[in-house]
């Protein structure tokens, strides 16, 4: 089936921002094209029959498109037993010419269009750090459930946390998981290994081979690694593998039984504190390592003032290191957990609201490049219990653009910039392709920019409703998710 795409502006940061209509055919970007284009392309002079090969050329996947965005015919589909094409794409004679002046492809031309007035369709987003409980903890969240919500969230890949159980620490497990999404379709699952067998921060896992089964990236996300020395051989392997080191920082000797963020908020409820340093103090270490090693570091939810400069300069010494945060952290601050939420509370802990500016800062900046969730769901069990009993985290992946787009409707940052953070960086990190270009997967967030909703947890694909921002009213919401030119997801609704 060939699908048109029709009347969005269509934003591919660097590349495209602009009103197009995008041609796909077999789960692939077939062109890019002006809204007043037919497709197929070619209009022909029925009276010059031979007017059908000019321009034509025979390389397939040639760019399609000049710079005043028309489409060529290079990239014209060729299909088996179409005998209209020799084997390379040529034209091979003129009967086949049609009274409407295209080429004889009628069955190609059957294009399903989707009317996406008003909508913004950008390269598909990707999260970087997520937690979706399978193998181990199905009552919590499935890959199945988790992968859902990502597309409910508008994110077309996703990469889950190692501290499954058992742990991704061996190709087994990362075959499980692949194995898995790929049975159920929708939303892809790029995992992230583990640093050290069984996250005890000890002995290395064995990262070729979970490399050779799908991850991209490695942690022992949850916990730290502790010891200097293991992280640092961790990096020298991973930079042999051309894989990047993602940072969980924290000190647990600082960060203690802590619960929330240490300052006068914890001190006014009575709750032990995290203070800023349990995080920047790795930060640092970690930083110092890539220096050491070379390795492509990267810091994982970035909470705090500290780490935000940390890097800063980490970057000027020009040392391989990116970071990112996550919305809680550039949205609300450690006054949430006020009355006691037990839904405000994740870790690193929400921070004061001069972090919060300085993670706003570092994501107008540049210093932060990437927007991730953390989504870490908890059932109802681990949530609804005393504030220092209960466990860290919140989900993130349905609420997540939502959130991420008052950045830029109140002006700190651009909305190309957003995509960059959202889409654009982690594609580049992960090794994924994900550009809106002729012949790259059907991959595409489409954007409702000024639809008006609320956040109801109740109606959350995810199975955790730990969530702090229960009853926002959000500006920008995910309208179509589509992987490989299928619809993972389609608000069928005028909103929620
Ligand atoms: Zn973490």
């Amino acid at each position: 089936m060939r699908l048109r795409l029709k009347g969005a502006r269509v934003v591919d940061p660097g590349s495209i921002d602009d009103y197009k209509d995008i041609i796909i055919f077999d789960g692939m970007i077939e062109a890019v094209i002006d809204p007043s284009s037919p497709y197929p392309p070619v209009m022909l002079d029925s009276s010059d029959p031979s007017s059908v090969t000019k321009g034509l050329k025979s390389e397939e996947n040639d760019t399609n498109y000049s710079e005043a965005g028309k489409i060529g015919v290079d990239n014209f589909p060729v299909e088996e037993g179409d005998t209209n094409y020799s084997e390379k794409g040529k034209v091979e004679a003129s009967p086949t010419v049609s009274g409407e002046g295209y080429t004889n492809c009628s069955k190609e031309a059957d294009i399903t269009e989707i009317d996406l007035a008003g909508m913004v369709v950008v390269p598909g987003l990707i999260d970087m750090h997520v937690h979706l409980r399978e193998p181990g903890q199905e009552y919590k969240e499935t890959i199945e459930t988790g992968l859902k919500a990502a597309a409910r969230g508008g994110f077309t890949a996703v990469c889950p946390m190692p501290n499954t159980n058992p742990v991704n620490d061996n190709a087994q497990i990362t075959a499980f998981m692949v194995n898995r999404a790929k049975s159920l379709g929708g939303t892809r699952l790029y995992p992230v290994g583990a640093i050290t067998r069984g996250l005890k921060g000890e002995n290395l896992a064995e990262y070729g081979d979970m490399k050779q089964a799908g991850i991209v990236a490695i942690t022992d996300d949850g916990r730290p690694v502790e010891n200097a020395r293991v992280m640092r051989r961790a990096m020298e392997y991973a930079r042999g593998l051309g894989i990047p080191v993602i940072s969980h920082a924290e000190d647990l000797s600082l960060a203690g039984d802590g619960s929330m963020n240490e300052g006068i908020v914890a001190t006014r409820l009575g709750i032990k504190g995290i203070p800023n340093a349990a995080e920047s103090t790795v930060v640092m270490r970690d930083i110092a390592l890539a220096e050491l090693t070379g390795a492509r570091l990267h810091i994982a939810h970035v909470s705090c003032e500290e780490s935000v400069d940390a890097i800063r300069q980490g970057k000027k010494r020009g040392v391989n290191v990116t970071a990112e945060t996550a919305p809680h952290y550039f949205t609300i601050t450690d006054e949430a957990v006020a009355e006691y939420d037990t839904n405000a509370k994740m870790n690193p802990p929400l921070r004061t609201e001069q972090d919060r500016l300085a993670v706003i800062e570092g994501l107008s900046d540049g210093t932060l490049d990437i927007i991730a969730t953390d989504h870490a769901p908890h059932s109802l069990l681990e949530k609804d219990v005393e504030f220092d009993r209960a466990a860290f985290g919140i989900v993130g992946l349905e609420t997540a653009l939502g959130l991420s787009l008052q950045l830029v409707n109140n002006g700190s940052l651009t909305f190309d910039e957003l995509i960059e953070k959202m889409s654009k960086k982690p594609a580049a990190l992960l090794n994924i392709n994900n550009d809106i270009v002729p012949g790259n997967p059907a991959d595409l967030t489409i954007i409702d920019p000024d639809a008006f909703w609320s956040v109801n947890p109740e109606t959350f694909f995810s199975k955790g409703r730990n969530t702090p921002f229960a009853g926002y009213h959000l500006r920008g919401e995910v309208y179509m998710t589509m992987v490989q030119g299928t619809i993972a997801y389609h608000r069928t609704d005028g909103g929620q």
